[in-house]
């Protein structure tokens, strides 16, 4: 399951931050998870619980929050939300490959003390 190596990282940098800021415990992990970036939600909750027993982030709260995808428009210099990689654009119809945003999957913020 390719979310619990994911979980695995972002644990680790979550606990590597506490450490260094002289936290003993961390209470929560925010997660900004793009809509193209290919994990399952679900799955990362689970991979998050399991990842962090045993560490001093056991019983740590998971939030994820969601990046919905993007494409850039040349013709109209413009951004749209899109559902897939390649996609057409609402105002003058061309096709564009260009995804902007939602492949996002980083560490936004961890809550400690
Ligand atoms: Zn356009």
């Amino acid at each position: 399951m390719h979310e619990v190596g994911i979980m695995q990282e972002a644990v680790r940098m979550a606990i590597e931050t506490a450490t260094a800021q002289g936290a003993g415990r961390v209470h929560g992990l925010r997660l900004r998870v793009g809509a193209m970036s290919g994990v399952v939600p679900e799955a990362m909750q689970f991979a998050f619980d399991m990842v962090c027993a045993g560490t001093i982030a056991e019983g740590a709260k998971l939030e994820i929050e969601r990046v919905p995808a993007t494409c850039w428009c040349g013709t109209c210099q413009a951004e749209f939300e899109c559902a897939d990689f390649v996609n057409e654009c609402p105002r003058c119809h061309a096709l564009s490959g260009e995804l902007r945003r939602g492949r996002e999957l980083n560490l936004a913020s961890v809550e400690m003390s």
